[in-house]
């Protein structure tokens, strides 16, 4: 029996869980009758656990609500299990649950902080919100509302922190009309609190030894737009930042069309080798969530990358007060994330390296042309130019270029010119790990080694130079000296990357261009590989009207409006 360290209690009933979660939460919840017409459905959750709850409501979604319906389920839990321990804990109902229970742990998301949207199936989308519920649910916005609520977290005795005036204010906030509750515990402050915030009170029989339970109805009117569904949706750009989008929005069944008179990935999406990492920071910020979820949303499109691993050298005090503040504050998992000494450090790269490092075991390499290929594979792709009819939807996904439409002319973004080196060793060991300094040298595999990169705000041609070739040699020599002098370069390319004032990827609605439906995503600077799909994701769940799957701190951070909004409170022009 799966027992949790933290609070000393059991995730389900010793009797029979299955039995325990169809009685209080699905019938508690009038479940399958409540979905029976919807076209949505949408069920918050408090304490994912083991999934127990989860994968009982989308076996029973699967076999009753209408052809094409699609369920939201977001979830969220503070100490998420492992992948292991939940197929472990569930491994008696992996037959009742007829495969869903092994998708559910193949996608599982890294353990690390912050919102994270898996898809299961072309119907079932799973929110999972790795956080304590009283600071995320803040955070959450769900435009067509919440239908039902998964009470869950262990008895408000055990832990009287999760059971707070929050909770209840934000279920009333997020509510849909006649949304229901339902709750293992009849705890009289749960139903006080319920009622507080609108919502009718039962108490009902509880499962097995358990006396009574409760179910809520709310009983405020909230009167939510009707929002018609995207059909097709025109994107002009085919790099990572407009492939992306289509991937999001194909995947939800919208039919998007990319408009590029260059085609697929070119400029800076077209280099043949992209490292992918978060940016890190001392602090945990909406700026580093991003981060963390685009990191980990990537774990997916594993038939694209190579899973080699990151060491990022503890080359100066900077980097070892950021990368100690992110091991402390960002709340990643051990799994994920762990500092090395230089002699470990040293074995994982096949490298002797005079530095500590941190490592990150999910970092690795893509090509970032053939991941734009994975993105659009079979959508259709024009290169005319986009005229505005026929679509419910535009997004600008094409860098600096976006600056030509009316409301962005003054969105302070610009190019940074990145050239990268290509190299083949002359009598260098093997390097088996990506190793980053600032600058980086790719793991190697057939093709060679991939070194870089230059970061030149002031120049604007994508000429590959020599001078550049040999900055990027001597920066990689002077953090790695052990490999001094053992790489010859053998290519390269340059290209410009679109970067912003605050250095932050600019992503959501266009408001104020007299054009309804025009979002944007762009200025995904260096970290384009993490940044694109966790936007487009978000970008589709705009379009879509379905929950966000970022936090309001993380979407008012990347918000277009922002650099306006920061210059009107400092009585500023905004560029
Ligand atoms: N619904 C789960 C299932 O289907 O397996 C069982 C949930 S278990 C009884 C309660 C869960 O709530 C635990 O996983 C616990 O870590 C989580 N939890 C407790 N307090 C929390 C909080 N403040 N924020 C988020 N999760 C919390």
């Amino acid at each position: 029996m799966i027992r949790s360290p933290q609070f000393d209690d059991i995730y389900f009933s010793p009797d029979d869980g299955l039995a325990e979660t169809a009685h209080v939460f699905l019938r508690g919840n009038n479940l399958p009758g409540a979905w029976a017409k919807a076209r949505h459905f949408t069920i918050v959750e408090t304490g994912f656990g083991t999934g127990l709850n989860f994968l009982s409501a989308w076996k029973l979604f699967d076999e009753t609500a209408c052809a094409g319906a699609v369920l939201d389920f977001v979830s969220f839990e503070k100490y998420p299990l492992s992948p292991g321990q939940i197929s472990e804990a569930l491994a008696q109902w992996s037959g009742y649950f007829g495969g869903r229970l092994e998708v559910l742990v193949a996608a599982y998301p890294l353990r690390v902080n912050g919102f994270h949207r898996v898809h299961l199936s072309a119907h079932v989308r799973l929110t999972l919100i790795f956080d304590d519920v009283n600071d995320a649910l803040p955070q959450l916005d769900v435009p067509r509302g919440v239908n039902a609520w998964f009470l869950d977290g262990f008895a408000p005795a055990k832990n009287p922190q999760m059971w707070s005036d929050v909770l209840f204010h934000e279920m009333a906030r997020l509510s849909a009309t006649a949304a229901t509750a339902a709750s293992f515990t009849a705890a009289g402050a749960v139903r006080r609190g319920l009622a507080a915030h609108g919502f009718a009170v039962t108490k009902t029989r509880g499962y097995g030894r358990k006396r009574d339970m409760t179910c809520a109805v709310f009983e405020r009117a909230r009167d939510l737009p009707v929002l018609p569904m995207a059909q097709r949706v025109a994107i002009i750009g085919g790099g990572l930042a407009g492939t992306a989008c289509a991937y999001a929005l194909k995947r939800r069944g919208v039919t998007p069309v990319i408009f590029d008179a260059h085609g697929l990935a070119q400029f800076a999406s077209g280099n043949v080798r992209g490292l992918y990492n978060p940016r890190f920071s001392q602090f945990r910020t909406p700026e580093s969530d991003f981060f963390s979820s685009g990191y980990a949303a990537l774990a997916p499109m594993n038939n694209a990358w190579q899973r080699c691993g990151s060491l990022h050298l503890v080359t100066d005090d900077d980097k070892r007060k950021r990368f100690s503040g992110m091991l402390k504050n960002w709340g990643w998992h051990e799994d994920h994330a762990q500092f090395l000494d230089s002699a470990t450090a040293s074995a994982r790269a096949g490298v002797a390296l005079d530095h500590e490092a941190l490592w990150l075991p999910d970092s690795g390499y893509i090509n970032p042309r053939d991941l734009c290929s994975v993105y659009a594979a079979d959508i259709e792709v024009r290169s005319d130019v986009y005229e505005p009819c026929n679509f419910d939807a535009v997004i600008l996904a094409n860098g600096i270029g976006v600056k030509d439409y009316p409301g962005l002319s003054d969105l302070p973004i610009h190019t940074v010119r990145g050239q990268i080196s290509a190299l083949a060793s002359v009598g260098a060991p093997f390097v088996k790990a990506n190793i980053c300094y600032g600058g980086y040298l790719s793991a190697q595999n057939d093709n060679g080694l991939m070194a870089g990169a230059t970061f030149q705000q002031w120049r604007t041609d994508t000429e590959v130079t020599e001078e550049d070739h040999q900055d990027i040699l001597n920066n990689l020599y002077k953090a790695v000296p052990s490999l001094t002098g053992l790489y010859r370069v053998t290519g390269g390319r340059a290209a410009l990357r679109c970067a912003a004032k605050d250095r932050f990827p600019v992503i959501g609605p266009v408001i104020g261009s007299g054009d309804r439906g025009l979002y944007v995503s762009t200025a995904h600077g260096s970290h384009g590989l993490v940044s694109t799909l966790a936007g487009a994701e978000y970008l589709a769940d705009l379009i879509c009207a379905s929950p966000l799957s970022l936090s309001r701190a993380t979407r008012a951070a990347l918000d277009p409006g922002r650099f306006q909004r920061r210059a009107l409170k400092k009585g500023l022009p905004a560029a």
